[in-house]
């Protein structure tokens, strides 16, 4: 089969406008195994949009060599609406500027009435059963609702991920090195996604309760292998991943290139294409979300980071000072704000004011 494309027109929110989601396809469909890769969630996250770029360019010349072994789907902007918010000259694409809500929040929760709808359909083979929960989450999907473009956006997406084997979510950070969520079930099988995008820490987590576009593809299996696993052979058959692609301002051909390519052998790796991918990269180790220090504050003020991205620090160090530049006394202006965690420097605030409450950071903890 060629590559494909297809448009997925969204409904329209005003007389006169419409946004479309654009859909490539490669290899036959239905092929094994599936993966879908999105980028561009928060639609101000351009590096893993050109990432996406690069790689169609690369899935087009692995079709013409006949080197599409498995499905492969790529959605290189998965949010028109975001990208389109232009608020005052200011790009605001993670949160939909009709009612504040963050696109990559709140999702449907596809775990509802799934083990009703599979009563009486698991049995002892675990790809049947894979097979018969695929078929329920479909089901399911279909009846999401698509009232407005929000909502149909997240069912068209869905309709698009829900029965892949790997789904890969492409974002980036503030200012960040390359980073990886996963669920723990998927490592360390999944450090080989670490390796090839050259991911400087790999965070784990089991439910982050925030409902994210990787956790509803994944956590419907691994929530019924815990209801049911004892009596049925549930595997964590969806590896989904959120990628960060470093920050907001990474965005250059050499990267997004070098990015694309990072991307395209791991496809090797996990046979969707043909080829030899060389032996992978060193991976990074992996360590649970809890042990990850967000680096809140308390005060507002100006930020002034005493890290560096990259840096090494231990649990007490100062990671940055919080300037009120109206104090009286400049001696009593700054806050100290410490590491609570021994740990890697990976992400900082590009927007140097922070409000109370404020995370100004990420400091993955003493696995990193
Ligand atoms: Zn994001």
């Amino acid at each position: 089969m060629s590559h494909r494309i297809e448009t997925i027109a969204l409904p329209a929110m005003s007389p006169g406008t419409q946004r479309l989601l654009k859909v490539h396809r490669f290899g036959t469909p239905g092929a094994r195994p599936k993966i879908y890769i999105q980028a561009g969630l928060h639609a101000d996250e351009l590096s893993g949009i050109l990432a996406s770029h690069h790689l169609l360019k690369l899935l087009n010349e692995a079709e013409a060599r006949g080197e599409v072994t498995g499905e492969v789907v790529l959605v290189p902007v998965a949010n028109p609406i975001g990208l389109s918010q232009n608020v005052l000259t200011v790009h605001a694409g993670a949160r939909y500027v009709r009612n504040g809500g963050d696109f990559n929040r709140g999702w449907p929760n596809l775990f509802d009435g799934l083990p009703a709808a599979l009563e009486g359909k698991l049995g002892p083979e675990a790809d049947a059963n894979v097979a018969a929960i695929r078929a329920a989450l479909r089901a399911r999907v279909e009846q999401l609702d698509q009232r407005d473009e929000v909502s149909a956006l997240q069912r068209a997406l869905l309709m698009l991920s829900h029965d892949a084997d790997v789904v890969l979510d492409l974002h980036c950070d503030d200012e960040a090195l390359p980073h990886v969520f996963m669920m723990p079930q998927h490592w360390p099988a999944g450090a080989d996604l670490a390796a090839d995008t050259g991911s400087a820490a790999c965070m784990l987590c089991d439910d982050s309760g925030k409902h994210c576009f990787d956790e509803t593809n994944s956590l419907p299996f691994t929530k019924l292998a815990k209801l049911l696993g004892d009596r049925f052979p549930i595997p964590p058959a969806c590896f989904a991943a959120t990628v960060e692609f470093r920050g907001q301002s990474d965005v250059f051909d050499e990267l997004a290139e070098k990015d694309a390519g990072g991307l395209y052998r791991f496809l090797q790796r996990r046979g969707f294409l043909a080829g030899e991918p060389g032996p992978p990269p060193e991976s990074c180790a992996a360590t649970p979300l809890d042990e990850t220090d967000y680096v809140y504050v308390p005060v507002a003020g100006l930020i002034a980071y005493k890290v560096a991205l990259g840096e090494c620090v231990r649990k007490g160090d100062v990671v940055a000072e919080i300037v009120d530049p109206l104090a009286d006394d400049p001696m009593q202006a700054r806050t100290p704000i410490h590491a609570q965690t021994d740990g890697l420097v990976i992400s900082r605030c590009l927007k140097k004011l922070a409000a109370p409450g404020d995370s100004i950071g990420i400091i993955v903890g003493p696995g990193a």
